[in-house]
């Protein structure tokens, strides 16, 4: 398992990065990234760290010691391992990073068992599946094809989306975008592939040239990362913006111009039936909404303190409507947790004798947690007011001898000094409102796919396992309990 330095270390491989119009010459030094790569590196620390390497490591059944969710769970103990694993990192970075090496573990780990599903490629799948145990690699995806041209045939878009544009004995070629990667630049690899929604439009023949799952190393020639603005960079000081200062995952557009991948990465190659499969066949989708819900359950615990908190400061904290509101993202949090508890607890058969959260319970995790964090927005917009831009344009204020009395006399909190509210309101600041809260915020609504299709997915899902059809029965038997003459049911007579 690779340690925070060779975490690092690892990152200086030319990888192509681009930034404010320059190709950055190394990510862990480049102010964009030079601290979210640290914060990534202590998560690998914590892997060796005496204090927690139980909690998050096992040995898999190659024998390799990894991050246990990294392997595949055989048992509702192992799941429940993982998901306590998941849970010491997320509390590392307080919810904050929705993308932690171990989001892609959800996928990588059923490699172990589910490599014959990819043919052909199956052996690549299982060389995958072990050196990311082995080194508990760090990897990205892009799973949606750029925002354009979505009314035409996916196969017709051959200038934008991913295509096939050559093959040989060594390998493939490939061109065209994909829409965001989250933290990609500080990954070692980006898995390509469709979802739910985009692979229900492919018709095999029509596109087979796009119908492609294959990884990529971040230093391929020809695969560039196009940044959005860093918020890291943007941050000052971490006084200022102290969760962009540090947990900032940049979302890059991922450029693949005539990138050659080997053979040995590739999984589906002009296979239409796979590429479509590979989303709900997995256990992907039931693993990954394990993860988003873990880490959503602890930032919900971060966001019920900081509420509290911040109601002290201002002296709202024992008006009726305020207690109501901390109560309620408390609430939140434990109905999330316990989401993760029936996934652990009552798993289904996944693939080769591993389970996996039951299908029905991730989608309803799915789609309530990505409905949850626009709440806890509104719960700090109508209870905490205007006292977060109660504030002062950044700490050299403090500093300012002329100023400093004024601000420790009308920036007092009740209970504590000018300058611990003025800290505390920042930091509610950077989390409800300032730009990086607001990527959180389209974040946690859209990881997951769009919300149509969120539902539609939890309803193809209950009508193919015979959910809808045992409610619809229920209507049935309540209506054929009565007709024009009165009661059928002759106990009701
Ligand atoms: C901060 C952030 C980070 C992200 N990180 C990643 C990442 O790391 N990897 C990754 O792969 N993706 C990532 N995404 C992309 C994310 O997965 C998508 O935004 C999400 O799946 C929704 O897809 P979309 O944006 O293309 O919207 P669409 O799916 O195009 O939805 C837009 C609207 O069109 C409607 N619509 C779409 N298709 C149809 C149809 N066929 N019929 C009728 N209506 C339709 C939808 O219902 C919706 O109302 C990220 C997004 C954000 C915002």
């Amino acid at each position: 398992m690779l340690t925070g330095d060779a975490f690092l270390a690892s990152l200086d491989d030319g990888r192509e990065v681009w930034y404010e119009g320059e190709r950055v010459e190394l990510v862990t030094e480049h102010r964009a990234f030079r601290t979210g790569a640290r914060v990534i590196a202590s998560l690998y620390d914590a892997l060796h760290d005496p204090a927690t390497a139980d909690a998050l490591t096992t040995v898999d059944r190659f024998g390799h010691r990894t991050h246990r969710f990294f392997a595949p769970a055989y048992s509702a103990d192992e799941l429940r391992g993982g998901r306590d694993a998941i849970a010491v990192w997320q509390r590392m970075t307080y919810g904050w990073m929705g993308r932690t090496p171990d989001y892609k573990a959800a996928f990588m780990a059923q490699l172990a068992e589910g490599h014959a599903y990819y043919g052909d490629y199956g052996a690549n799948a299982l060389d995958w599946y072990k050196k990311c145990a082995r080194e508990v690699l760090y990897l990205n995806h892009v799973l949606i094809d750029p925002p354009v041209d979505r009314h035409r045939l996916r196969s017709d878009v051959t200038d934008v989306f991913v295509t096939v544009t050559g093959e040989n004995d060594n390998g493939i070629r490939v061109s065209g975008a994909k829409m965001v990667a989250t933290g990609s630049a500080l990954t070692h690899g980006t898995f390509v592939a469709v979802n739910s929604g985009t692979a229900a439009r492919m018709e095999p023949g029509r596109d087979d040239h796009m119908a492609l799952v294959f990884m990529v190393d971040m230093a391929t020639p020809g695969l560039k990362l196009i940044c959005r603005p860093s918020y890291e960079a943007a941050a000052r000081h971490p006084f200022e913006a102290p969760l962009a200062a540090r947990f900032d995952e940049n979302d890059a557009v991922v450029v693949f111009d005539d990138a050659f991948v080997p053979w040995e990465n590739v999984f589906v190659y002009r296979d239409v039936a796979r590429a479509k499969g590979f989303y709900a066949e997995s256990g992907f989708f039931n693993r990954y909404n394990l993860h988003s819900t873990t880490r959503l359950a602890i930032k919900l615990e971060f966001a019920a303190g900081l509420l509290a908190r911040c109601a002290e400061a201002a002296g709202t904290h024992e008006f009726r409507g305020v207690q109501a509101a901390v109560g309620e993202i408390i609430a939140m949090r434990e109905l999330l947790w316990s989401l993760t508890m029936a996934m652990v607890a009552e798993p289904e058969p996944g693939i080769g004798g591993t389970v996996v959260p039951r299908l029905q319970t991730a989608a309803a995790a799915r789609l309530y947690a990505t409905n949850a964090w626009s709440r806890v927005r509104e719960l700090f917009e109508t209870q905490l007011a205007g006292a977060p831009i109660y504030t002062v344009s950044g700490p050299a204020d403090l500093a300012a001898t002329e100023l400093r009395p004024m601000i420790d006399r009308y920036y007092r909190g009740s209970g504590l000094d000018a300058q611990g509210r003025i800290k505390l309101f920042k930091l509610c600041w950077d989390a409800l409102y300032s730009e990086f809260a607001g990527r959180h915020a389209l974040y946690e609504r859209n990881y997951a796919g769009n919300q149509d299709q969120q539902r539609i997915d939890t309803l193809n899902w209950a009508t193919t396992r015979g959910d809808l059809g045992r409610f619809t029965s229920l209507v049935d038997d309540c209506l054929a309990g009565y007709d024009l003459d009165g009661w059928t049911d002759p106990l009701l007579k």
